[in-house]
């Protein structure tokens, strides 16, 4: 069998940092992409490993063995790193997938430090949307072209630093933090919020069960007339209220905070305390503003299940029915009257 190339310097990973992050400062060291060394760790026959990408979460440990050898690092030292060992009471729809919004406060501590930017394991967290350390909002846009934040990591000066894919901004020396103080005000605030939700995800299931169940509710479609403008919009109690294109992937889904920006996000949690006061989960009695809302979310198969978690039984359907909802929520949204084209056609069939 063939031996396992060595890399003959390797960055070691630092304690908060995502696993990905660190297998793209590693290859960026080699003047290379993260896949493309993947691919020369795992040899001629090993075309499979490099087409996989390391999970952050629960990665294939065959791969991480891989390059724990090539970096002569013990696999159990970057098994400690997966989210999955370090928040190991936390369900995965609790982590982002998709982008990963970031801190530049944080990165600019990396440059002053005189280290490599990484990306830290608690910006995918669901709930988190404020810097704990830097107590600012996370960025999902990029300050220079405004545009939907993707990085890439290239050397400058010998250390790795973050661009934008799209307008090649640095990312760092932007001062970090924010000078509006209601901007500060709002973010602090908000950071209150998350720690207790964040205690709430890996705390007992009761009140985890009504946490899904009022971030659900809010973001499950009307019942009527405002069809796939999520329940939220009554919050807002403003007539012909638009769902934002940005927050419209998030309706009538079992896990909205998956789908929703940073701002989306805070403003969630933030609706969650206005409706429920300190202890942010509906309880047995609903405070009267909390039930109006509530009253008027149409019938998701999901909102029934997180109402009763024991209840494990038409898993399928749930899922079928959310790729239909999915698509629906996709659809042009009529200029006048903020609801999908069609929607009530559609909506037919998936009501009971
Ligand atoms: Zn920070
Ligand atoms: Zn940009």
């Amino acid at each position: 069998m063939m031996v396992p190339p060595r890399l003959p310097v390797a960055p070691r990973p630092y304690q908060d940092e995502l696993l990905s992050s660190w297998l793209v400062r590693v290859a960026a060291h080699y003047g290379s992409e993260a896949l493309e060394l993947m691919v020369y760790l795992a040899g001629q026959g090993g075309r499979d490993a490099g087409a996989r990408q390391v999970d952050d979460v629960a990665p294939d440990m065959g791969l991480l063995r891989l390059w724990a050898k090539a970096c002569r690092i013990d696999p159990e030292r970057l098994r400690r790193r997966t989210l999955a060992s370090r928040y190991p009471d936390r369900p995965r729809d609790w982590f982002l997938t998709e982008t990963v919004p970031v801190c530049s406060a944080c990165f600019d501590a990396d440059v002053a430090a005189g280290r490599d930017a990484y990306l830290r394991g608690n910006w995918r967290l669901a709930e988190q949307v404020v810097c704990p350390a830097h107590r600012t909002m996370l960025l999902n846009r990029c300050p220079a072209c405004r545009g939907r934040l993707r990085l890439s990591f290239r050397m400058l000066n010998g250390l790795l630093r973050p661009f934008c894919r799209k307008c090649d901004a640095v990312l760092t020396g932007g001062g970090g933090g924010t000078e509006d103080p209601l901007e500060a005000e709002f973010a602090a605030g908000v950071l209150e919020l998350q720690r207790q939700i964040g205690g709430i995800v890996s705390g007992s299931p009761g009140p985890f069960v009504r946490l899904n169940h009022g971030i659900r509710t809010l973001w499950a479609p009307l019942d009527r007339d405002g069809a796939a403008r999520p329940v939220l919009a009554l919050w807002f109690d403003e007539p012909g209220w638009n769902c934002p294109y940005e927050a419209r992937a998030a309706v009538g889904r079992p896990a909205p905070l998956q789908h929703l920006s940073v701002r989306w996000r805070a403003l969630t949690l933030v609706i969650l305390h206005g409706l429920f006061g300190a202890e942010l989960v509906p309880g047995a009695v609903l405070p009267e503003a909390a039930l109006v809302l509530f009253r008027r979310a149409a019938p998701m198969p999901w909102l029934a299940q997180s109402r009763d978690a024991r209840n494990r039984k038409g898993k399928r359907t749930i899922e079928a029915s959310a790729e239909r909802v999915h698509r629906l929520s996709k659809r042009p949204v009529h200029r006048l009257n903020g609801n999908f084209l069609d929607e009530r056609g559609d909506f037919g069939r998936i009501h009971p």
